[in-house]
């Protein structure tokens, strides 16, 4: 008998709307923004996901930027809150230009999480992330008025720093700690294409770094266990897909509120690690980093869809993620 899958988290897409313009961001937002949120199919895809989840689940609101669907996102905090059979964590990753009082009120007193996109102080920050309608004003002072007041402990920075801003990202992680800010998670802009010396700086700083936590296992990779909701109530195979429009994006249509289609969602997942392991040779399979590695569905599904050569990507891919793992797996076995 199939093995019955818990979930353990939900990402939902409140849509393609943003007022910023991030050098790196691979939503389709022109076309995306057309599609305004489902909220009762989005209700039954919620009330789905935690029948199915695991016993602690997360539940994030992603965009675009979901604060420009302020209406819509309050609704689905209180009847997830009203709903309640099952404790969920809450979090909204948010780009945090539109947050204001009421909003961060709300968002306290619902217990919602906050991840704010930062990538570091202002000159880096304002490299790649800028406004779209206004490319002078600065990104970094509008979050950083709207935050310096909240609880610090409770926000998450996300912090993706690119080939270009790499050799900073020591001070700009040094920068929030000094501010009181606790939880900075940093991604590198795997989308992207590394030089030999970029990734020897990333070398380089992370073996600068002492990192108390180890890394935990992912050895669910490519057997994700995250659902993805779209604006208009459907479940996507990847939240990659929504850097493609219509008929592309709806091939990886695996489900509605009611459910999931389990085989269609298992085929497309199974023909991309197919397709993965063919254009590496099969490299993932034979890997030690196996384990611990991201997921290169991902990047995958945009290269298809995108026409890049995806063996260039992964390369790129690839080598970010052994200096993460290596680096890592040391520092846990040092403790
Ligand atoms: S804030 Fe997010 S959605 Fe908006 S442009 Fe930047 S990366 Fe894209
Ligand atoms: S480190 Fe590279 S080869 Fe190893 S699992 Fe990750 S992507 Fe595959």
């Amino acid at each position: 008998m199939a093995q019955q899958i818990k979930y353990h988290s939900l990402s939902i897409f409140l849509g393609g709307g943003c007022n910023l313009d991030c050098s790196y961001c691979f939503i389709d937002k022109e076309n995306l923004k057309k599609i305004i949120p489902n909220v009762p199919e989005l209700k039954r895809g919620i009330s789905f996901f935690l029948k199915h989840s695991i016993k602690e689940p997360t539940i994030n609101f992603t965009g675009g930027e979901p604060l420009l669907y302020w209406g819509e996102l309050k609704e689905l905090i209180e009847y997830l809150k009203r709903n309640e059979k099952k404790r969920a964590f809450i979090v909204l990753s948010s780009n945090g230009t539109l947050l204001n009082k009421e909003r961060s009120e709300f968002l306290a007193e619902n217990n919602v999480g906050l991840s704010i996109s930062l990538d570091g102080k202002q000159d880096v920050n304002d490299v790649n992330r800028v406004f779209k309608n206004d490319k002078e004003r600065s990104v970094f002072k509008t979050v950083w008025k709207n935050i310096k007041n909240l609880n610090k402990e409770k926000i998450k920075i996300s912090l993706i720093f690119t080939p270009s801003t790499v050799n900073h990202l020591t001070e700009n992680i040094k920068f929030f700690v000094e501010n009181g800010f606790r939880l900075i998670d940093f991604y590198p802009e795997v989308y992207g294409l590394w030089s030999k010396n970029q990734l020897n700086i990333l070398k380089k700083t992370f073996s600068e770094f002492s990192i108390t936590k180890g890394l935990e296992k992912n050895s669910e990779n490519f057997c994700c266990q995250q659902l993805n909701l779209g604006p208009d109530g459907n479940f996507y195979l990847c939240d990659k897909v929504f850097s493609f429009f219509d008929k592309r994006r709806k091939k990886y249509i695996v489900g509605r509120g009611g459910g999931i289609d389990k085989a269609k969602r298992e085929n497309l997942l199974r023909k991309a690690k197919k397709g993965i392991l063919k254009i590496t040779d099969s490299k993932c399979s034979k890997c030690p980093c196996q384990e611990y590695c991201f997921c290169p569905i991902g990047l995958y599904l945009w290269s298809q869809e995108n026409k890049k050569d995806f063996k260039k990507h992964f390369q790129t891919f690839c080598e970010i993620s052994k200096i993460y793992i290596s680096n890592f797996l040391k520092i846990t076995r040092a403790d």
